[in-house]
């Protein structure tokens, strides 16, 4: 786990002395010093590199604070049409591209009016919507798969996972791809990597020269994906930046990055309260009144156990407590923590590095409210940027 101190120092001072103690539970506060802090970062990468990042949306689509990322990147990644759509409203500004592992006849026409690159899954697709793509202007792209997992123990976050559906893989290109479906081509994307630093992209970059080096000097641009855990406190910036430097003057393309986790990366908190404390079998836990299963997807499904302030994942403390939700699920548990204290309810719990897929990736099974969404200013007051109640259960449901 991560040190304390990195992932809650923006919201420490703020829970000593500030009024955040009183926001109804569960929510999310957004950190924009931190959000600031990343953005920074990135920004120093482009300019070091010639390189652009975008902002992959399906991470963090909280647009209120797309102003303040403007300024550093260069703009924003969608997965579909109303990400695309996001992009654009939000960060005009910003150049708008899209991938997605299938595109549909009735929306493409809406897509081509937000996007400026559309990257397609497969030649077949390529073959459909590539020229109209090309008609209207944009830069077309291909997903390529360069079959070199670089990550273990995640199979559903790895595309080079055997029967990935995601890229191209270069036997497939050379039995479907034409001469006019090349001639179409502006670029190549692949994404590889998940929370990983730039020694795997190094790895992959190597498996995509040796499958891929004939074409890439074909192509205006070459799009590295997201995956990269620039942000992070030890990630090897020196190493990227050499890397990005590599593909720009081997093949002369403009290089892309679109990292979503880098960019709000512990730029988030998930408040919650102890609802109540049982106990079994000798293991006591604590009922929240947020769920792993409904606000923190990513806890069961990645699995990952999140880091909580002043409570250590490892059984360093005196009070242990088991974590978990109110819903059905038996497994809606967010992991074994242990304490300084006894846990009562109404005690309150802070969860860091919460920014990153849960705004944009809840839900509302067992009719579980979802969380209101703060603002964290850098002055420590807290806005309140949208909330929740019975209605935006009941409006998905039925008429
Ligand atoms: C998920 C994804 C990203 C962002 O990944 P992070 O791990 O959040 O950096 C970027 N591009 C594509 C195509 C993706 O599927």
């Amino acid at each position: 786990m991560m040190a304390m101190n990195e992932i809650f120092s923006g919201i420490t001072p703020v829970l000593d002395n500030g009024n955040i103690r009183d926001l109804k539970t569960p929510c999310y506060v957004i950190d924009e010093k931190k959000l600031t802090e990343n953005a920074k970062i990135l920004k120093s990468v482009i300019s070091n590199t010639g390189c652009k990042i975008l902002l992959a949306q399906k991470a963090f689509s909280n647009y209120d604070f797309y102003p303040l990322l403007s300024g550093s990147i260069s703009g924003t990644e969608a997965s579909g049409l109303f990400e695309a759509r996001l992009g654009k409203e939000e960060m005009p500004e910003g150049e708008v591209h899209v991938f997605c592992a299938a595109y549909r006849d009735d929306e493409f026409d809406e897509l081509l009016s937000y996007a400026d690159h559309i990257v397609f899954n497969s030649v077949n697709q390529l073959k459909k919507f590539g020229l109209p793509a090309k008609q209207h202007g944009k830069s077309v792209g291909l997903r390529i798969n360069p079959e070199c997992s670089t990550q273990e123990g995640h199979e559903i976050y790895d595309p080079c996972a055997k029967g990935s559906r995601l890229g191209v893989t270069r036997s497939v290109w050379d039995r479907d791809m034409t001469p006019e479906l090349l001639e179409l081509l502006d670029g190549l994307h692949f994404h590889t990597l998940c929370e990983q630093d730039s020694d795997a992209l190094e790895i992959t970059l190597k498996a995509v020269e040796e499958k891929f080096g004939d074409v890439l000097p074909r192509m205006q641009w070459l799009n590295m994906g997201g995956g990269h855990h620039i942000t992070k406190a030890d990630y090897d910036v020196a190493k990227l930046e050499k890397l990005l430097g590599y593909a720009h003057d081997k093949w002369g393309v403009q290089v892309y990055l679109e990292p979503g986790e880098a960019v709000a990366l512990n730029a988030g908190y998930l408040l919650t309260q102890v609802l109540d404390v049982v106990e079994n079998n000798g293991v006591n836990i604590a009922i929240l009144d947020a769920s792993a299963a409904c606000h923190m997807p990513d806890v069961i499904e990645m699995p990952y156990t999140p880091p909580l302030y002043n409570a250590d994942s490892e059984n360093t403390k005196p009070y242990s407590y088991r974590l978990a939700g109110p819903t059905c699920l038996s497994g809606d548990v967010i992991g074994d923590y242990s304490f300084d204290n006894e846990l009562n309810a109404g005690d309150l719990l802070v969860f860091g590095d919460m920014a990153i897929y849960t705004t944009c990736k809840n839900n509302t099974f067992n009719g579980m409210p979802l969380p209101d969404i703060y603002r964290l200013k850098p002055d420590g007051s807290t806005e309140k940027l949208t909330d929740f109640g019975y209605g935006d259960f009941k409006m998905r449901l039925g008429k």
